[in-house]
């Protein structure tokens, strides 16, 4: 999921967080496409390469840059601004997709996120019960 500077990002201070709250992703992709940063943290780069069979010399060659603040990695985005991953509605990394996009938006969020990510909301309880969190 991609963070554009307008909207934050993981290491913000200003979210929304609703500790009796669970938010559903539905993927409608909304936050794949946003311009900016999809951050690589260092110990994500071996697992994702692994998931789709590079090394990570040639995974980093192929998919990333440098993180508009050039402290760390990002993965590449299209011209349209999409992430270099989203194929269709499919992340073609889902199961090993990096922290940012699996913390949004119950760990991470930005003020008006919910204009922009179509997530259903349920007690956090259920999310507890259905494995969720
Ligand atoms: S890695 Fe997957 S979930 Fe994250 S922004 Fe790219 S397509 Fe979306
Ligand atoms: S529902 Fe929200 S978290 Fe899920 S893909 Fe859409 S914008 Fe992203």
């Amino acid at each position: 999921m991609k963070a554009p500077p307008s909207h934050g990002s993981p290491g913000n201070r200003n979210v929304d967080l609703d500790p009796d709250r669970f938010y559903v992703c539905q993927r409608c992709t909304a936050c794949c496409k946003w311009p900016g940063d999809v951050r690589i943290e260092e110990d994500e780069i071996a697992r994702i390469a692994g998931f789709l069979n590079l090394t990570e010399v040639a995974f980093m060659e192929r998919y990333t840059r440098l993180r508009g603040n050039r402290q760390g990695l990002s993965l590449i985005e299209k011209a349209n601004h999409e992430c270099i991953m989203l194929e269709g509605n499919s992340c073609l990394i889902h199961p090993v997709k990096p922290e940012q996009c699996r913390g949004f938006p119950n760990k991470w969020n930005f003020p008006g996120w919910r204009q922009v990510c179509e997530a259903v909301p349920i007690p956090m309880a259920e999310a507890t019960d259905r494995g969720l969190v």
